[in-house]
């Protein structure tokens, strides 16, 4: 069995932001010589998400709008967490979107729905975090 361990560095200069990360995926398997497995892509911080969806500019706007009706940013008093820090709600958006994906691979390729993108959902930016790419297979 084939095994392949890649980090991919993010420093988003916003607090938030949805990046679609697709490409970068692609090269790691490419890079793996992977023909069949499967592909498991984690956040490796507890503010950030890696999830599956749409690359559809309105949806990202909905998810901003929802996230922050679900845990608005501020005030930043109103959450226990934020003694020290001020980012309870990237924690919190961060479980509602997810830590990770899993992706089977078939014939080399991302084995996806036809409109299935890998996102890297940023809660609390402004400085360099990581994602996790592990791939296993033949
Ligand atoms: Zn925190």
């Amino acid at each position: 069995m084939k095994s392949y361990r890649k980090e991919l560095w993010f420093n988003v200069p916003t607090r938030r932001a949805f990046i679609n990360i697709t490409p970068q995926i692609q090269e790691c398997l490419t890079a793996s010589g992977i023909k069949e497995g499967l592909l498991l892509c984690n956040a490796m911080h507890i503010t950030a998400s890696v999830f599956i969806n749409d690359d559809e500019s309105g949806l990202h706007h909905d998810y901003e709008v929802w996230l922050e009706k679900l845990a608005p940013h501020e005030p930043v008093n109103q959450y226990r967490h934020n003694g020290y820090e001020d980012n309870a709600d990237a924690h919190l958006k961060r479980q509602v979107m997810g830590r990770e994906v899993v992706v089977a691979i078939t014939e080399g390729q991302l084995d996806f729905g036809t409109w299935e993108q890998i996102f890297y959902g940023e809660f609390d930016g402004g400085r360099k975090k990581r994602v996790l790419v592990k791939i296993i297979g033949e």
